[in-house]
């Protein structure tokens, strides 16, 4: 079967920095696919380069066997593809549901449509429904955290990419985002997911890669990841 992602031989550069240096990976329809490796490790730009903000100067990369290279990233989103940057970045002058409407703004054209979206975010995060007329700003990182999440979900998308959502949260609130995630896979998104906290983050994905300066250096099912202590030692941070 055609994987939903395929980014085959992607090299990138910042200037003369050479950021990836010739990445493969794949995701399946379904999974959680987890993208682990020390600060630097081209992680982030591997999530930049899918969803078109850095531009690969060659390589490809593939969305149900379709080349995505070169397309605006608008027209990635729309393709299907959502990227959740690090750091949150939600409207901190808009409350709760006004980002949400925003999330929902490209695929979902009818108000009704967006409401839905609403609900089922409300659903999965009752806490931000208690906060739905609170300015995002006024929320703690965590909340910020599950509305970034949820604004990226209204979207509808085909491949959800977190980068580092577990970012500077107390270890509780952790828990309660990697257990969001699992039920948002649940409920049938598929998503790629960047994580310092590697423990965390393979106890929650099917797969997972592992870069180190530019390349991957290791792709196995997460279990076996997990359970190899000196894979965990080297690249881990275990
Ligand atoms: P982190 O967890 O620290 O974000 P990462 O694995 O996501 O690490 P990237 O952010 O993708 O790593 O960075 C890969 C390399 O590219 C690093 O050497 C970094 O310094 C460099 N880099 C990233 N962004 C830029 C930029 N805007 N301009 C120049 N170099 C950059």
């Amino acid at each position: 079967m055609t994987p939903l992602l395929t980014i085959r031989g992607i090299h990138s550069f910042y200037g003369k920095i050479e950021a990836l240096k010739g990445i493969d990976l794949q995701v399946h329809e379904g999974e959680i696919v987890a993208l682990l490796g020390s600060n630097g490790a081209g992680k982030s730009t591997t999530l930049k380069t899918i969803s078109g903000i850095v531009r690969p100067s060659s390589g490809d990369v593939l969305l149900h066997g379709q080349s995505l290279v070169g397309w605006a990233p608008h027209q990635i989103v729309e393709a299907g593809i959502i990227h959740v940057p690090e750091g949150r970045r939600i409207f901190a002058g808009l409350t709760v549901r006004e980002n949400l409407e925003l999330g929902g703004f490209t695929q979902r054209k009818e108000k009704a449509a967006i409401a839905e979206g609403i609900e089922q975010a409300f659903a999965l995060f009752p806490r931000l429904k208690e906060r739905s007329e609170q300015m995002g700003g006024t929320l703690s990182g965590g909340e910020q955290q599950m509305l970034a999440i949820c604004r990226g979900l209204m979207a509808r998308p085909k491949l959800l990419m977190l980068d580092e959502p577990s970012m500077g949260l107390a270890p509780i609130i952790v828990v309660e985002i990697m257990n969001i995630i699992r039920e948002i896979n649940r409920q049938g998104t598929t998503i790629l997911l960047i994580e310092q906290n590697a423990k965390a983050a393979l106890k929650l994905a099917h797969r997972g890669y592992v870069m180190e300066t530019g390349r991957i250096v290791m792709e196995n099912k997460a279990d076996v990841l997990r359970a190899d202590d000196t894979i965990v030692k080297a690249y881990l941070g275990a």
